[in-house]
């Protein structure tokens, strides 16, 4: 997964003109810890291939906005199967296994409190 995340990495620090730094909250999850974290059954975090992640520009020490990162990443030619954007969240979540869909998806939930992850970006 290092090697997605260091074209990631890369490519925002041209396009922000600085130095960027990743910053991982989760990565590798056995099944069980990945349930408690309420993460799918099929997720890529049980194969090390995912993980949650916010982004700090390196010249003023500010969060970038983590919409802004999945528009430049879904915009470019850099390879992921998941991009998770979280509303009003900090994070957000990327997964590398295949079949490498590029699918961009949010996170809502219903009125029981359930999580669904449409596709795109909310409007
Ligand atoms: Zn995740």
């Amino acid at each position: 997964m290092a090697h997605f995340l260091e074209a990631e990495r890369a490519l925002l620090a041209r396009h922000y003109g600085c130095a960027v730094q990743i910053h991982i909250t989760s990565g590798f999850r056995s099944g069980a810890v990945n349930r408690l974290a309420g993460g799918t059954g099929t997720s890529d975090h049980m194969e090390g291939l995912a993980c949650d992640r916010w982004h700090e520009r390196m010249d003023n020490r500010t969060m970038i906005d983590p919409r802004a990162v999945i528009e430049l990443l879904a915009a470019s030619d850099l390879p992921f199967d998941q991009l998770i954007f979280y509303p009003g969240q900090p994070r957000i979540h990327s997964g590398y296994g295949e079949p490498m869909r590029r699918e961009v998806r949010h996170r809502i939930e219903d009125a029981d409190g359930k999580a669904h992850y449409p596709l795109g970006l909310p409007t």
